[in-house]
């Protein structure tokens, strides 16, 4: 049995199947396992992820404190991860999903979520090219 970095266990059986490994075969049996099994296993945004995400933005921000490029990576990963947000709530949104709702999800009243997340102006598909959305 083998421990690769991040937890996963390499035992001789296929990690789809649970069938034997061919010759030469690390975790899966065959390619169309590989591609299954690797299909199954992306979904990595769950509770873990999100963790393991604080813990690289904090380790970035202890390095910041001493290196100014690094400074400038982390201003530049927050403001990406604030515009993600923005869009995930709006996405929420257009899932139906109320203000109330969202502030639940986020701990904040529902008038904080529509002042931190203004409602976006929809945009008419014929107009885009304008660049003016009334
Ligand atoms: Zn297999």
């Amino acid at each position: 049995m083998l421990k690769l970095p991040g937890g996963r266990v390499v035992t001789g059986a296929c990690s789809w199947c649970g069938g034997p490994l061919p010759p030469r075969r690390r975790r899966f049996c065959t390619d169309e396992h590989r591609r299954k099994g690797h299909r199954a296993e992306r979904t990595t945004e769950n509770d873990d992820y999100a963790k393991s995400v604080v813990r690289q933005i904090r380790s970035m921000g202890v390095r910041a404190s001493a290196d100014l490029y690094a400074l400038r990576s982390l201003a530049d990963a927050v403001d990406n991860g604030r515009q993600i947000l923005a869009l995930a709530v709006d996405g929420a949104r257009s899932r139906g999903y109320s203000d109330g709702e969202i502030g639940q999800a986020l701990g904040i009243t529902r008038q904080a979520v529509w002042k931190r997340f203004p409602r976006q102006p929809k945009v008419d598909a014929e107009t885009t090219g304008t660049g003016s959305a009334a």
